[in-house]
């Protein structure tokens, strides 16, 4: 197989450029991270089914007529997207209080918001992807104001669509983060869901137990995250066989 060329290498994922200009490959590695890469672990499998996840959420967003940047799952560990411009934005969507929004304003944990509120960072490691008002995004040019209204319109969606999914399997879905990213048709952009969904980037709750089923395991050292990863697949549908055990694929570079 001929040398794929690497585009960037983030903390969990890695892209290559794809067979077709306008095209990226996405490589979901073991990797796990929290606190901005203070904590770190390789996780055997969480690759495999982040990858499956991602793609499972992305293909039902579409299904429903919400852009992403998937197109296919190529194999365990990767899938094709189409390259996009991300905005240098995590857009948080929070319907119950966790988390640093907890911490901040002192709320505990599991506390329902009166609505779904949107927060934003500004996403730089070196800052720790801080949070930013809208104010900041738009003088700064980072996103124009119509930008920042699809955007807002865009996560409602994602956050209406998630959560109903979940709640289908008995989940709560506290918050989520997204990326977005610009696809230009022309001197038209379309804005898309970008980066992954997937239980690295939600807070996911039993209903009933109200355990934590997502990378809150990894960062507060409350189990298995493979196992809680595994849990969410097989309720979804998604991957019911147990990924800790199947064989790495070699990564070709
Ligand atoms: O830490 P915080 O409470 O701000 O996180 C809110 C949500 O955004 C959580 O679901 C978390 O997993 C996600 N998040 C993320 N990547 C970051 C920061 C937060 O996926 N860099």
């Amino acid at each position: 197989m001929a040398r794929r060329k690497l585009v960037y290498e983030g903390k969990a994922k890695i892209l290559y450029e794809g067979p077709e200009p306008g095209t990226l490959v996405q490589y979901f590695k073991d990797d796990a991270t929290a606190g901005n890469g203070e904590k770190k672990a390789v996780i055997d499998g969480k690759g495999v089914l982040n990858n499956r996840l991602s793609e499972f959420f992305m293909t039902g967003l579409a299904a429903i007529g919400v852009p992403t940047h998937f197109i296919k799952r190529l194999n365990m560990r990767e899938q094709l997207i189409r390259a996009v411009e991300i905005i240098p934005l995590e857009v948080i969507v929070r319907n119950y209080a966790a988390g640093s929004m907890a911490t901040r304003l002192g709320m505990e944990e599991g506390t329902q918001l009166p609505r779904p509120i949107i927060e934003f960072s500004y996403k730089d490691d070196s800052l720790g992807d801080p949070l930013v008002p809208e104010e900041y995004i738009i003088a700064f040019g980072w996103a124009t104001q119509q930008d920042m209204d699809d955007i807002v319109a865009l996560a409602l969606r994602v956050n209406d669509f998630m959560s109903g999914v979940m709640h289908g399997v008995g989940i709560k879905l506290v918050d989520f983060k997204i990326e977005v990213g610009r696809v230009w048709d022309g001197d038209y952009q379309r804005l898309v869901v970008a980066d992954e969904i997937s239980p690295d980037s939600c807070r996911l709750w039993d209903l009933e137990t109200g355990n934590k089923l997502d990378k809150d395991v990894f960062r507060r050292d409350l189990g298995n995250l493979t196992d809680a990863y595994t849990e969410v697949a097989r309720r979804l549908g998604v991957m019911p066989t147990n990924t800790a055990t199947m064989p790495k694929p070699t990564l070709i570079n």
